[in-house]
């Protein structure tokens, strides 16, 4: 058994686990990170981060060289098939890249702080009083508190959370690719129960893309496939032929069934704190899940310090801060995927005309956008 008993062990090295491990380690605290896979994940998809992650960001000076590698568009426009409805003027408040780029720059900022970060450790089991964490290829580490930052499928969340509720299929599947456009801007194009955003990732031309379309069985049972450009062309057939040779030009098409997890009373136990989508997945129409999981990773690591490494108070202030913020952002995204998904015309009249008319987007998103996790952390 390797003893690390004067490090906070983190199971997962996303981005909850990584911006946790960044917060932990630039106050001197000291932590590793368990990650099951024998590389950063390249999964061919795109993240926008709004400002509010992006505040977390600049806490830990990474904003700067992000950006320099993704893109930040100037517009957000909303289309009805193929025809304009608004156009919202967003100026470079968020940024859009892949999640590689974000996840390279997460792990090299860890690794300059210090942080231990071991690939090929898959999470078997815990023994919850003694704190050793044992992986599948046998190793077994002692440290001094366990996050679980291992995603929506959580073995940590399954085994010490008794009410926590399985993965439940949300009834939208989202296929996501990175093609090839000459785009500006952040585009929405809805049609009847389903919707396609897209966004560029970087100044070369690459765009990512998600299309989403509500399909009632989740008919691969799985969470995410190669999938044919045939079945992607046929289900989003009524959109442009712009659109259609952004998706052609992708190399590689996955396709996601989008799953949630029943909301939690409570997100710590002892030794044990739940961070990002092992606390709190949620639908991505909004945007949120990658944000919050960077609040709640610089939320524990600032109260870590704050409380001079005493855990029960880190975890209880840290439920108070996040469990609220959290409920209301899982609320909201849910509701974003009803509005994007409508198929009644008249909903649907009535949903562009305040897209057009009434500034009710902007007002939705600023409520989230403008958090500032730093001041919550102060004044909570
Ligand atoms: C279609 C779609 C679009 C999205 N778009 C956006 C967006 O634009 N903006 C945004 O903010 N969010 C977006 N999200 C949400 C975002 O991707 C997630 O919320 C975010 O990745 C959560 O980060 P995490 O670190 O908690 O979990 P994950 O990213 O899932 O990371 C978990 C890590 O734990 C590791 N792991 C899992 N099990 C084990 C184990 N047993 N042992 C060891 N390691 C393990 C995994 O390999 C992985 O590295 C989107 C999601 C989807 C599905």
């Amino acid at each position: 058994m390797s003893d690390y008993s004067s490090s906070i062990g983190i199971v997962g090295g996303g981005i909850a686990g990584l911006i946790a491990g960044c917060t932990l380690q630039e106050q001197g605290i000291k932590t590793v990170v368990f990650e099951r896979s024998k590389s950063l994940n390249t999964d061919g998809a795109g993240i926008s981060i709004s400002p509010n992650g992006l505040r977390v960001l600049e806490k830990l000076k990474l904003k700067d060289h992000f950006k320099k590698t993704s893109y930040a568009p100037n517009n957000i426009v909303f289309h009805q098939n193929n025809r304009e409805i608004s156009n919202i003027l967003s100026p470079n408040k968020f940024i859009t890249s892949s999640r590689h780029n974000l996840l390279q720059h997460l792990y090299q900022k860890y690794i300059e702080l210090g942080g231990e970060f071991l690939f090929g450790h898959e999470y078997k089991s815990l023994n919850q009083q003694e704190l050793k964490v044992t992986f599948t290829n046998k190793k077994e580490y002692e440290v001094s508190h366990i996050l679980a930052c291992d995603g929506i499928n959580s073995s940590i969340r399954d085994e010490f959370f008794p009410f926590s509720g399985s993965a439940i299929y949300s009834g939208y599947q989202a296929w996501r690719g990175i093609g090839k456009a000459k785009q500006s801007d952040a585009k929405f194009h809805f049609g009847k129960g389903k919707h396609i955003v897209s966004y560029p990732i970087n100044n070369k031309g690459e765009v990512s893309f998600t299309a989403v379309v509500r399909n009632s069985s989740n008919t691969d049972g799985s969470w995410r496939i190669k999938g044919s450009k045939k079945e992607l062309l046929n289900d989003f057939a009524e959109f442009d032929e712009d659109v259609f040779s952004m998706l052609n030009s992708s190399d590689e098409i996955f396709k996601w069934g989008i799953y949630v997890r029943p909301v939690l009373s409570s997100i710590y136990i002892k030794n044990i704190t739940l961070l990002g989508d092992a606390a709190h997945p949620m639908v991505p129409f909004l945007g949120q899940g990658g944000c919050m999981a960077l609040e709640d990773g610089y939320a524990f690591g600032m109260l870590v310090g704050a409380y001079s490494k005493d855990f029960s108070k880190t975890q209880a202030k840290y439920e108070k801060i996040r469990l609220k913020r959290k409920n209301m952002v899982q609320a909201s995204s849910k509701t974003q995927g009803k509005i994007y998904h409508l198929d009644n015309p008249i909903v649907i009249f009535f949903r562009n005309f305040f897209l057009k008319y009434l500034p009710i987007v902007q007002m939705r998103m600023e409520k989230i956008w403008s958090y500032k996790i730093d001041e919550e952390i102060k004044n909570t």
